[in-house]
């Protein structure tokens, strides 16, 4: 597995930098999550020692075990849906949280982060392909949520996360990468200073997600190869 991340870290980066180039960015400015859902904990180790200090897990069940035993070697992100009732553990287990996407999930967060007194940097999380199925915000209660969990003591809020629509259709990815663009452009304007991330793009999107301004990308597949079919 060492070899083949280097080897996969090493494409990955040269891609970013293609794809900032093209668009007059600096690739700096583009950090990346490696999502290692499916994989155990030696692979989260691994891809620490490799230079990637940018965790993501996606369900809660997985990453408490694999976490726990890790302990803070790395800011562990969580993109995956959040029920309320799994928000008392998430605030314990994970820096960041991307996946806000109502208010009553904000508040539970903002509740139990309280109850431990810590404060946990927060992503609301936009729907911006219009998939019925998929979990975030709608556009049209994206502001009014950053409004809102900004207000809240024990969330600092930093960003807006997005998935683009599995499909092919360039078009259509670029439209829902540039909607949330224009979002995070608007919350910049009513969210404090530190709200700096726009968390969009995949192992098969990321190149079109910096082109529409991604400051953070979430990758799996490119870097630690297929995930077994759930
Ligand atoms: C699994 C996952 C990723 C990574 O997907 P890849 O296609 O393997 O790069 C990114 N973001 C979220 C929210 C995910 O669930």
């Amino acid at each position: 597995m060492k070899d083949l991340l280097s080897r996969n870290l090493m494409e990955l980066r040269g891609r970013i930098a293609e794809a900032c180039e093209q668009s007059n960015r600096d690739a700096d400015d583009v950090s990346i999550v490696a999502v290692t859902k499916t994989h155990p904990a030696a692979v989260i180790r691994t891809a620490v020692a490799a230079g990637l200090h940018e965790i993501g897990e996606s369900r809660i069940q997985e990453a408490e075990p694999k976490i726990t035993e890790l302990g803070p070697i790395a800011r562990f992100h969580m993109v995956g849906h959040l029920q309320t009732n799994k928000v008392r553990k998430a605030v314990a287990l994970f820096d960041v949280i991307q996946s806000v996407d109502s208010f009553k999930l904000a508040w539970e967060i903002n509740r139990q982060a309280g109850l431990i007194s810590r404060t946990i940097e927060c992503y609301v999380q936009l729907n911006s392909s219009g998939e019925s199925h998929k979990y975030g915000v709608s556009p049209d209660e994206c502001l009014n949520l950053v409004r809102q969990a900004q207000a809240l003591d024990n969330i600092k809020l930093t960003g807006l996360m997005t998935i683009g629509p599995l499909t092919d259709d360039e078009e259509a990815v670029l439209r829902s990468f540039h909607l949330c663009r224009e979002l995070f452009r608007q919350a910049r304007d009513i969210a404090d200073d530190d709200f700096d991330t726009l968390s969009m793009g995949m192992s098969g999107d990321f190149a079109l997600a910096i082109a529409e301004g991604a400051t953070m990308i979430r990758v799996g597949t490119a870097l630690f190869g297929p995930r077994p079919p759930v």
